[in-house]
């Protein structure tokens, strides 16, 4: 038995072999420094980096304290987005599959509040949700929460940073005061401290520290003032030629210039923030993951539902706010061992952030000079795939294979001319080559799915 074993917890034989079917060979460090505490029934504050393996952390205590038998909500999970509460959903229900007749519900602003009522109705064992979502349901007297036995603040930082303070104390205060809260979080900013004095009772406090192999990603610091930055991103950009960049700004305003400017400019740019309507974000998320977007410009917050294996290049349009999120930042690229860059820009009235900086990482931070401004004669390369996105989804019963089915079959395109397939409620999202793309859009259009017809439309700008 290995160090890290999963087996060495008191885990039902259900969830270790279930562990070991889904390829979970190893704790990581900060399940398995959590977990012990967790699976006690302590209050635990962790903290740990993105990527760590937090969800998995929570989810086997919520499963570990679970009594299938009794159905009434024992556990709460709230996280800031809904993308990030549907990442934690699919996750409990993959840890969960080998329990049968287990319910877990989402519920999420931005979606439909009518199906929402019609299944709190049914009941559930597990809710995820939004906080504003969560505390209205309870407020109107939808969600009982008095057999709550665990509270789950996924992102904590997050969420008060996106002002659901009110949110968090109401739902808070309407659960029972025997019970269990976890805590958990990428950063440790001081507002933490009110919720962990307040909300946590004698919580164990776990910190695995950043353990990134600073070899692995490569950082370049360019000296730029804020209105060249444009221009000196579209350098660097032409340099480098990444097909999945993430440009970090610090407002929301910013992030809808950059991206702007990007795209008159010819590059495949999509901007992701806050206040663009949840439509607008979910295609800008499947256009990056599927590779028909190379550039997003992003803020923080935003960029919290991005589950993308690996960025090749990050770019700080603007030096983040603390030194934390700036390592947050950058932990994106140089994933699974492939070797990583980050691109700062900064200027003099950064230099008390990047002396913080340049104390945490241990060395002095050497500046970068631009690529050659003739650099910018070039003309910036297209993403290497096109989406169609099709008028019906899950509810009209398309599955991937239907789409894949009708692009390929008989005179259709070669099954490699096509990328990912994205099925979402109402819509559905298929990434073809750009070589592809017409005849693939043709077929769609003049062929049938499911025996009926689909509107399908081309993604762009
Ligand atoms: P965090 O919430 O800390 O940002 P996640 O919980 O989303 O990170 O985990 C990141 C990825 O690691 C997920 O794809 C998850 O399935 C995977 N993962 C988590 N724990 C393990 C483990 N012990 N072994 C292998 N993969 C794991
Ligand atoms: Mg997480």
């Amino acid at each position: 038995m290995s160090e890290h074993s999963f087996s060495q917890l008191p885990l039902s034989t259900a969830l270790l072999e279930n562990l070991t079917s889904l390829d979970y060979q190893q704790m990581t460090p900060i399940q398995a420094q959590s977990l012990p505490a967790i699976l006690a029934g302590k209050d635990v504050i962790a903290q740990a980096k993105t990527g760590s393996g937090k969800t998995a952390a929570f989810s086997l205590g919520i499963l570990h304290h679970l009594n299938v038998k009794r159905f009434r909500v024992q556990a709460l999970v709230l996280c800031p987005t809904r993308e990030l509460a549907d990442q934690v959903a699919v996750e409990i229900r993959r840890l969960a599959r080998f329990i049968h007749n287990i319910k877990v519900l989402s519920l999420c602003g931005g979606t439909p509040i009518g199906p929402q009522i019609g299944s709190l109705e049914h009941g559930a064992h597990i809710i995820v949700g939004t906080p504003g979502r969560v505390d209205d349901h309870i407020r109107k007297q939808r969600l009982d929460l008095s057999e709550l036995k665990l509270l789950v603040l996924d992102e904590a930082d997050r969420m008060l940073e996106m002002g659901f303070k009110e949110e968090l104390d109401s739902v808070v205060e309407a659960s029972p005061a025997e019970r269990q809260t976890l805590l958990f979080s990428a950063t440790f900013p001081s507002q933490i401290q009110w919720i962990a004095s307040s909300v946590l009772r004698k919580p164990e406090h776990i910190k695995v520290e950043s353990t990134h192999n600073q070899q692995a990603i490569k950082q370049h610091f360019y000296h730029v003032a804020l209105a060249d930055r444009v221009d000196a991103l579209r350098r660097v950009l032409l340099e480098k030629q990444p097909q999945a960049a993430v440009v970090f700004c610090n407002t929301k305003q910013q992030v809808q210039e950059v991206a702007s400017e990007l795209a008159v400019h010819g590059f495949s740019a999509l901007a992701l923030h806050g206040d663009l309507e949840q439509k607008a974000r979910d295609q800008a998320l499947v256009r990056f993951a599927n590779h028909s977007v190379s550039i997003l410009v992003a803020t923080d917050v935003a960029a919290r539902g991005l589950d993308i294996q690996a960025l090749d290049l990050v770019v700080n349009f603007q030096v983040a706010h603390d030194t934390e999120v700036h390592i947050h930042r950058i932990g994106r690229t140089g994933r699974a061992g492939s070797e990583g860059l980050a691109c700062t820009f900064f200027d003099d009235k950064d230099d008390y952030k990047m002396a913080l900086l340049g104390d945490y990482l241990g060395y002095d931070l050497p500046t970068t000079a631009l690529p050659d401004v003739t650099i910018l004669n070039q003309q910036p390369q297209p993403a290497p795939m096109m989406t169609l996105q099709i008028d019906g989804g899950k509810r009209q019963k398309l599955r991937p294979g239907d789409i894949l089915g009708a692009l390929t079959g008989e005179q259709g395109i070669a099954g490699d001319q096509v990328g990912k397939i994205k099925v979402m409620a109402n819509t559905a999202f298929v990434a073809v080559t750009r070589k592809a793309f017409k005849p693939a859009l043709k077929r769609l259009e003049s062929g049938t799915m499911k025996g009926r017809k689909f509107r399908v439309r081309v993604l762009r700008g």
